[in-house]
Formats: C-alpha cells, sequence, structure tokens
C-alpha cells in the first residue's frame, strides 16, 4: 500500500526529484561509522534518451553534464526514459564486500557496474523483473548485487534504469552482516504479515463454505487479490510464485490491483445491501463495478504503462467512494455498517497520515511510515468483524422474525379455537333449543304426547327393574266445550294453559311428569308412586282447581277437573300390561265424567 501511494504521487508529479548541477562528483566514504547509507543524495544523474550509451560513454561525459540528486528518493514518476545514476564510493573500514540493494522490485532493467579508477570493470550485474528471477546472483525479492571495495580506493558506481511505469531508486548500501541481519528480520516480518493474510483468509472461506453468504465470498477474494497485489509489489510473488515469467509478473501488479478494487465494490454492495437502502447510489456503483471488470480484463492486454495508471487511480479513489457511502448508510441508521465503516475509516486515516508524512506535514515516524500497511492491515481485520457482527445481527433478525410468526400462529390458533369452541356452545343450545322443542308442547309449555309415550314406557322399564309402583292420572277438564263456546277459543287456550301450570305445580318430585294428552285432556305420570300417594295428589289438583279463580277477557272462570287414576307394580316389561294401566286410567276417568265430574276415581288394573 506504502508503495501504492508512491505509485500515484509519481503519477501526479515528479516531484521527488530535487535537483542541482553537479558541482564536483559526488564521494561516500565508508569508514566504518555506518553499515547502512542510503544512496538518495550521493546520486549524480543523467538522463539518457537514446538508451543506447553504455558506462564507458557516460562515464566520459564530462561531470557538469551530470545533475545532484537533492532530497529523498529519486523518484522520476511514470517515465519510460533511462536514466544514469553515479557515485563514487571509498571504503577505508576494511569491509570489503558491500551489498547494493534496490527497494522497489518492480523496476524493470537495472544494471550495476563497478569501475575502478583506471576504468576497469570490477562488477557488471543485470536485474529488474524482466529478466527471468534465476539470474540474479543473490536471490533475493529486491534485485541485490555484491560490490566489493578495495581498501582505500575510490570505485566509481554506475546504475541505468528504465522501466515502464513509476521510476523511483531507493538504493540501499550494506555491509555484509548488516545486510544479513536485515534480510533475515524484513522476511520474517513479512512472513508474519501473510501468514495473519493467510489466515484470514483461510478463516473467513471456512465460514463461506458453512454459511454461505456472498459478502465473505467478496472478502476471501479481496484478500486473495490484496495479498497478491502486496506479493508482487515486494518482489516476492517473482520470487517464489513464478520466478520464470517476468512477463506475467509485470502484468500482475495492475491486474491484483483491479482485482481487488472490483471485489471492494462488490463486498461493498453486497455488504450494505446499497440495492435496497441507496438505489440510487447501488446504480452508480454498479456502474463503477463494470467499469473495474473491463478495466481488470483490459490490464490482460493494455500497455503497463495505462494499465498502472488507472488501476492505481481505481485504487486511490475506491476507497474513499466506498468510506462516503458506508457513512451515510450508517447516518441513515443502519446500525449493521458500523464495524464496515470503522475498517475503512482506519484505512483512509492510514492513507492520510501517510500522505501528510509524503508531504512532510507529520515527521517520519514508525507509525506514519507504516500507517498504510497497519491501517490495511487494521482494514481486513475489522472486515472480517464486520462480517461476523452482520452474521450476528441477521441471525437475532431471523429468531425475532421466526419469534413473531410463531406468536401470531399460537394467537391465531388460540382465535380460531375460541372461535370453534363458542360455535360448537351455540350448536349445543341450538341443539338443546330444538329437542326440548320436539318434546314440548307448544300451547301449555308441558311435554307433548310423544314424549309422554317415551316417558312411560322407560318409566315402566324402571319400575318394573326395581319392582316399584308406578301411577297415571288422566286429568281432563270439564265441559271445556262450553268455555269455548262461551268465551272465545282463546279463553279456552289461556285456561289450558293455567290447568296445566296448575298440574306441574302439583306434581312436584323431580321424576313425576306432566303431558298434555289430548285437547284438553292431560296425563301424569307418578314412578315410585303408590296407588294411595296418587291418589291424594289427584285429590290435592281437582280441590285445588276447584278454588282457582282464572282471569279471561274480563271475566273469572272457574273450570272443574275430573281424574282417572290407575296404579301398578309391574309383573313383566311386557307392553299389554302397560296399556292395560293406560286403559284403567282412562276407564276411572269415564266413571268420574259418569259419576257427576269435579272427582277422582280409582281404575282397577
Ligand atoms: P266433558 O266434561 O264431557 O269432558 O265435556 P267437554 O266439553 O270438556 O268434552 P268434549 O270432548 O265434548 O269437548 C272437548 C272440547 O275441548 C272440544 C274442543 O273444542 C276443545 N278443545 C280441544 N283442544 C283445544 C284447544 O287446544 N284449545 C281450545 N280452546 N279448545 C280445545
Ligand atoms: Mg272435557
Ligand atoms: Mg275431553
Amino acid at each position: 500500500m506504502r508503495l501504492l501511494l508512491i505509485l500515484l504521487f509519481s503519477w501526479m508529479s515528479s516531484a521527488g526529484v530535487h535537483a542541482a548541477p553537479a558541482e564536483s562528483d559526488a564521494l561516500l566514504h565508508l569508514n566504518g561509522e555506518s553499515s547502512r547509507v542510503e544512496l538518495n543524495t550521493y546520486w549524480d544523474f543523467i538522463a539518457d534518451p537514446s538508451s543506447t550509451g553504455d558506462v564507458y560513454t557516460v562515464h566520459g561525459l564530462p561531470a557538469e553534464r551530470f545533475t545532484r540528486h537533492a532530497s529523498g528518493v529519486p523518484n522520476f514518476g511514470f517515465t519510460e526514459q533511462r536514466y544514469w545514476f553515479r557515485t563514487q564510493l571509498q571504503q577505508s573500514s576494511g569491509d570489503e564486500s558491500w551489498f547494493l540493494e534496490f527497494d522497489y522490485p518492480p523496476l524493470d532493467n537495472i544494471d550495476v557496474f563497478l569501475l575502478d579508477q583506471q576504468g576497469e570493470m570490477l562488477v557488471v550485474e543485470h536485474g529488474g523483473d524482466r529478466r527471468p528471477f534465476a539470474q540474479r546472483l543473490i536471490k533475493s525479492r529486491q534485485f541485490t548485487v555484491e560490490l566489493p571495495l578495495p581498501l582505500d580506493e575510490p570505485v566509481w558506481l554506475y546504475v541505468a534504469v528504465q522501466t515502464e511505469g513509476s521510476l523511483q531508486m531507493p538504493a540501499v548500501l550494506y555491509s555484509a552482516p548488516r545486510y544479513v541481519s536485515n534480510t533475515r528480520s524484513e522476511y520474517y516480518l513479512l512472513g508474519l504479515y501473510y501468514g495473519a493474510l493467510l489466515s484470514m483468509l483461510l478463516y473467513s472461506l471456512l465460514t463461506y463454505l458453512s454459511v454461505r453468504d456472498a459478502s465473505h465470498l467478496y472478502y476471501i477474494v479481496y484478500i486473495a487479490a490484496y495479498g497478491l497485489f502486496q506479493l508482487t509489489i515486494n518482489g516476492l510473488a517473482f520470487e517464489y510464485l513464478w520466478p520464470q515469467w517476468p512477463g506475467w509478473n509485470n502484468r500482475m501488479l495492475p491486474l491484483a490491483i483491479s482485482v481487488a478494487t472490483l471485489t471492494l465494490i462488490l463486498l461493498t454492495r453486497s455488504f450494505l445491501q446499497t440495492r435496497t437502502l441507496v438505489p440510487r447510489i447501488d446504480g452508480l456503483l454498479r456502474l463503477v463495478q463494470w467499469l473495474y471488470v473491463a478495466l481488470a480484463l483490459a490490464c490482460l492486454v493494455m500497455p503497463y504503462n495505462w494499465a498502472i495508471r488507472l488501476s492505481t487511480a481505481s485504487a486511490v479513489i475506491s476507497p474513499l467512494v466506498v468510506f462516503a457511502i458506508a457513512v451515510w448508510i450508517f447516518w441513515a441508521g443502519y446500525r449493521q455498517s458500523r464495524f464496515f465503516l470503522l475498517a475503512f475509516t482506519v484505512l483512509l486515516l492510514g492513507m492520510v497520515l501517510y500522505a501528510l508524512k509524503t508531504f512532510h506535514v507529520l515527521p517520519g515516524t514508525f507509525l506514519t511510515e507504516h500507517a498504510l500497511q497497519i491501517g490495511s492491515a487494521l482494514q481486513m481485520i475489522l472486515l472480517m468483524v464486520a462480517l461476523a457482527d452482520r452474521m450476528r445481527l441477521l441471525k437475532q433478525e431471523n429468531l425475532r422474525i421466526e419469534q413473531e410468526a410463531r406468536v401470531l400462529l399460537e394467537q391465531r390458533v388460540l382465535e380460531r379455537t375460541e372461535e370453534l369452541n363458542s360455535a360448537l356452545r351455540e350448536l349445543g343450545d341450538k341443539n338443546r333449543q330444538l329437542s326440548e322443542l320436539s318434546t314440548i308442547d307448544g300451547l301449555t309449555g308441558v311435554f307433548n304426547r310423544a314424549h309422554q309415550e317415551e316417558v312411560l314406557a322407560t318409566e315402566w322399564a324402571r319400575a318394573c327393574r326395581q319392582r316399584g309402583p308406578l301411577s297415571v292420572l288422566m286429568v281432563d277438564i270439564d265441559h271445556f266445550k262450553r268455555v269455548n263456546d262461551n268465551y272465545g277459543h282463546q279463553a279456552g287456550d289461556a285456561v289450558l294453559k293455567t290447568v296445566a301450570a296448575h298440574i306441574k305445580n302439583f306434581a312436584k318430585r323431580k321424576a313425576d311428569v306432566v303431558c298434555r294428552y289430548g285437547g284438553e285432556e292431560f296425563m301424569v305420570i307418578l314412578p315410585d308412586t303408590s296407588s294411595e300417594g296418587a291418589f291424594t295428589l289427584a285429590e290435592g289438583i281437582r280441590q285445588g282447581l276447584a278454588e282457582l279463580e282464572i282471569p279471561v277477557v274480563g271475566n273469572l272462570l272457574r273450570v272443574t277437573v275430573s281424574i282417572g287414576l290407575a296404579s301398578a307394580i309391574p309383573g313383566s316389561p311386557a307392553e299389554d300390561e302397560l296399556v292395560a294401566l293406560v286403559g284403567a286410567a282412562d276407564a276411572a276417568l269415564y266413571r268420574a265424567k259418569q259419576e257427576g265430574r269435579n272427582q277422582v276415581r280409582l281404575g282397577a288394573v
């Protein structure tokens, strides 16, 4: 990422080259005080527009043709021109072996020459990532040349550099022990970094396999592409992944950057659900996404120059855009974007810190130097947290919906059950009413003839089982025809009602049943009642009624009844005995009528 920004800044300007004409030849004394020297300000340089000059031609040029590099890492921006750098070295410490390291692996062609004062060639080496890795004498991710420096004797160091893309030359000179220890710790730290990246990748891959969430997939590709970009730009990919294919190595850089930015957009769209939350912005993102797809494909065929410029621009713009959208969505109240937003805040903070350092607003401390690495590493960790957090929120949401659905369902079931129950109750009521209606006489409210027959049969059977008495009264109103004739049928009906109620008043036992037998004739069934008891009851009914004044259409009427009584202890449940009982009651009633009415007669069974 640091190098990415270098790429960007060098594209924007070639401000890295502060220069003045070389007044005298530069000479670097290596006297044992320092085991590591950045060669930046020791360089004199000259452009070699034709790219044809060989080292002797350049060596023969007058000193004033060269320019002294004033400060910082020489940086010529995007240029394909070849540049020559030279300086003089002289070691007086006894360390004969020094290492010249070029700390910018993407450089295409680097030619190193070491000449002594007589112009004799001590070292010639060609490096850069346009040549197979195997050609390097020192197998390191940065092109490194061992320089044998004779004691107390100045030598000329010439470096010719040409590259597509950004030309910058952070060349560093190390003593042998320093070089060894430096390289070790550097590789170790890089190993840690990529190990962390790899474990995040594997973890997300496993998570993806179990949850099948598209965001996880994009995140995985994002880490992979970003990791590949880092591996390529710091030379490790060339060293370990494709040492035989320098051409591929040079294509890889813009390709990895565009795939990373593409997946960043995909991740954003999927994670922030922009399609539903901010449809208009989502339309824009979709456009950008297809542009990046086109860019990634174009990186395979486009001239490197263009590919690296376009992909670098996309890599700097995309995080800004994503950050803005994340802020927007967070502002709109969508909690699930909080860690996502944090991740990009940290990344942008890193970018800003690094930019401030680059423009010398902030001093170069460990934090500002590595702001981008720290920022991007934290970003990836936070993105992982964001994914986990989102999964948790989604799960919560699902649970809530499930719970709601269950409550709703239970409520529905309750409602339905209640409806069903009340319907059943109603049905029961109706049924009861219906069955009562079918057993009750409409006018008088006592049981009807059909019910009377049923009850009589049942009671007869019971009496038979219990060997108990069963008595039956036949009650007939005397001269009822006259009531009808004199007062009208309605008066007759009223009298019938009164008589029925009067009889019911007397037949009070639970088992007693009063029925309307015919027109003005009633039957009273008295289970478990002897003939004496029944006679008393019958007398009660007769006397009580005789004293009763019945108000009918302005008059007070008196009616009397004749009652025939029959009683038996059934010997067998046979029907003819029962018929005989009713016949006896009927006969007794007839006798009562014959003998003057308003009396009770006992029939013989
Ligand atoms: P008896 O003393 O011999 O029984 O004389 P009665 O007039 O009571 O007997 P009868 O059998 O000759 O007359 C019965 C009358 O009862 C005939 C009929 O008009 C009347 N009746 C029968 N059912 C009803 C009824 O539901 N309402 C009214 N208003 N009259 C009825
Ligand atoms: Mg009568
Ligand atoms: Mg009659």
